[in-house]
C-alpha cells in the first residue's frame, strides 16, 4: 500500500508543534511528511514586539528549521505558497506543486485594518520578523532625519500605536525602554518625542483584570506614553492619522509612525481555498479538522475554535496553537491506524503581558501577579515555548535567561 503523504503548511507555533509531534511519533516507513514554510527560519511572534521596538535583534527571535525537524523524517520545503485548492487536493508554490492525503494548514495571522482607509498602505503592522525589522529601521530613521534637518518637524518624533491589546501594549512597553536610548543615541530631546496610543474600546486591554490594567497604564504614562481611549482610528495618510472623538468630532494626529496592533485575522490564502471561514479563520471541528473535509487539519490562529462556557471564540494565541499542534499530529496518526480522532481541549494556564524586558502584568493559575515576578514568569513562558518545540538544546541556544 502506497505510504501516505502528510504536508504541513506553515513553521509557526502550530505547525511546527504538528511536525515535531509526528517525526517523535512515527516510523519513517509509515508515512512521507512534508513541511513548507516560506523562510527557512521560524520566528517566535510572541517577540515581535521586540525586535519590533529594537529591544532585540532580529536574529534573536529566530532560529533555522533544520534544527528542530529530523531529516531523515520530514522533507522541509522553502516555498512560499501561494494557492491552497481542496477541491483538486492541490497546494501550489513559488516552488513547485504539491498534493496531499492529509493536509495540515498553519500559516498563522494578518493584521486586521477593518477596511479602514488608508491603514494598508501608511501604518506598520508587527506581522512578520521582515516586518519587525522595517518597524525598527524607520523608527531610527525618523529619529536620524529629525536630527539632521535643519527645519525641524517634531512630528517626525511622534509614533502613533493603534489599539490596545496585548500586542499593542507589549509594543509599549519596549518602546518606553528604546526610546530613550534612541534620543541618546541620535541626539535627539526626550521631550520632543510623543508616543501616543489610540484605542477604540473605552478602556486599555478590554476585557482583561481592572487592576491589572490600572498597573500597567500608570506604569506606561510613568514612561511618558499618552493614551487616547474611546477614540478608534478612521483613516490613516502619510502625514498621520484621523480619529473619531465624539458623534461629530474628529482630531488629526500628525505622526512620523503609525504602527497598527488592532487585532488580527487568519492567513488571505484560507479565502481563496474553498473552506468556509471566517476573517480566514476556519471554524473547526472538535478534532481540529475543517467541517466536511476530513483529510484537512488546521492548527494555529487560522482555526477558530469557540469556548463554549462563554460562548465566544478563544483568542489566537501561540499557547493555544502549540497545544493543538499535539492534538493534529495524534489525529492524523490515529486516521492512518483507522482509529478514532479525539477532541482538542485547550488547556489554559493564563496569560501575561509584558511591560518592557522587567516589568508584567498577569493572571497565571488563576493568580494575578505584577512587576518583576511576572515579567520572570513571562521569560519562563517564552523558554517553555523554545522547549516544547527543540527540547533543552534550543533552550540553551535561543533562551531568555536575564530572567531578574
Ligand atoms: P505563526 O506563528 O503566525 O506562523 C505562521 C507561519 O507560516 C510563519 O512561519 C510564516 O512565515 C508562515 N507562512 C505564512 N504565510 C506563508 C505562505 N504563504 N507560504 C509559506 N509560509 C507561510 N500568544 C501567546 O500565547 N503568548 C504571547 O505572549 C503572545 N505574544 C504575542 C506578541 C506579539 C507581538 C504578537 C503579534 C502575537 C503574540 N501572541 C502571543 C499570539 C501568537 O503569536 C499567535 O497566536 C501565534 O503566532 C499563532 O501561531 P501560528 O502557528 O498559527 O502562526
Ligand atoms: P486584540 O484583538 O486582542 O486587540 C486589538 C485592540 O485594538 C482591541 O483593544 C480593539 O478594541 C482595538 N481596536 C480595534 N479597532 C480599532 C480602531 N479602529 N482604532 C483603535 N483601536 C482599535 O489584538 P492583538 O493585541 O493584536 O492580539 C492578537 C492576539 O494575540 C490575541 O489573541 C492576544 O491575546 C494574543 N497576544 C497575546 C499576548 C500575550 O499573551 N502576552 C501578546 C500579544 C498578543
Amino acid at each position: 500500500m502506497k505510504r501516505p503523504t502528510i504536508l504541513v503548511l506553515g513553521a509557526g507555533y502550530g505547525g511546527l508543534a504538528t511536525v515535531v509531534n509526528l517525526q517523535k511519533n512515527i516510523g519513517t516507513d509509515v508515512a512521507d511528511i512534508t513541511l513548507i514554510n516560506q523562510n527557512n527560519y521560524h520566528y517566535e511572534s510572541t517577540w515581535l514586539h521586540e525586535a519590533s521596538a529594537g529591544t532585540l535583534r532580529p536574529d534573536q527571535v529566530r532560529y533555522e528549521i533544520a534544527d528542530v525537524i529530523k531529516a531523515d523524517k520530514v522533507k522541509f520545503v522553502k516555498a512560499s505558497v501561494e494557492g491552497i485548492d481542496i477541491a483538486s487536493k492541490k497546494v501550489t508554490t513559488d516552488n513547485g506543486e504539491f498534493t496531499y492525503d492529509y493536509l495540515v494548514i498553519g500559516l498563522g495571522f494578518e493584521g486586521e485594518t477593518f477596511g479602514i482607509p488608508g491603514l494598508d498602505k501608511y501604518a506598520l503592522s508587527i506581522a512578520n520578523v521582515k516586518a519587525a525589522r522595517q518597524i525598527r529601521e524607520h523608527i531610527e530613521y525618523q529619529f536620524a532625519t529629525w536630527s539632521m534637518d535643519e527645519v525641524k518637524d517634531d512630528s517626525r518624533l511622534t509614533i502613533v500605536v493603534g489599539g490596545a491589546g496585548f500586542t499593542g501594549i507589549e509594543f509599549l512597553g519596549e518602546l518606553g525602554n528604546r526610546v530613550p536610548e534612541l534620543c541618546k543615541e541620535f541626539d535627539v530631546p526626550k521631550d520632543k518625542v510623543s508616543i501616543i496610543c489610540v484605542e477604540a474600546s473605552p478602556m486599555v486591554l478590554p476585557g482583561f483584570d481592572p487592576e491589572l490594567v490600572e498597573y500597567a497604564v500608570g506604569h506606561l504614562q510613568a514612561k511618558g506614553i499618552e493614551f487616547s481611549v474611546g477614540t478608534p482610528v478612521v483613516e490613516a495618510t502619510p502625514e498621520g492619522v484621523k480619529i473619531k472623538k465624539g458623534e461629530d468630532e474628529f482630531e488629526f494626529i500628525k505622526a512620523g509612525t503609525v504602527v497598527w496592533a488592532a487585532g488580527v485575522r487568519g492567513n488571505r490564502l484560507i479565502e481563496q481555498s474553498g473552506i468556509e471561514n471566517m476573517r480566514a479563520r476556519v471554524k473547526v471541528d472538535k478534532d481540529m479538522r475543517a467541517p466536511g473535509h476530513n483529510d484537512v487539519f488546521i492548527v494555529g490562529d487560522c482555526a477558530l475554535m469557540i469556548n463554549e462556557e462563554i460562548n465566544r471564540p478563544y483568542p489566537p494565541t501561540a499557547q493555544i496553537a502549540m497545544q493543538q499542534g499535539v492534538t493534529v499530529a495524534k489525529n492524523i496518526i490515529s486516521l492512518i491506524n483507522g482509529s478514532a480522532t479525539e477532541e482538542f481541549v485547550p488547556d489554559l494556564k493564563g496569560s501575561v503581558c509584558s511591560l518592557g524586558e522587567h516589568d508584567a502584568i498577569g493572571v497565571v493559575f488563576g493568580k494575578k501577579i505584577t512587576g518583576t515576578k511576572a515579567s520572570f514568569m513571562k521569560k519562563v513562558i517564552d523558554n517553555r515555548s523554545l522547549y516544547m518545540i527543540g527540547g533543552p538544546s534550543l533552550v540553551v541556544k535561543k533562551g531568555k535567561f536575564n530572567l531578574l
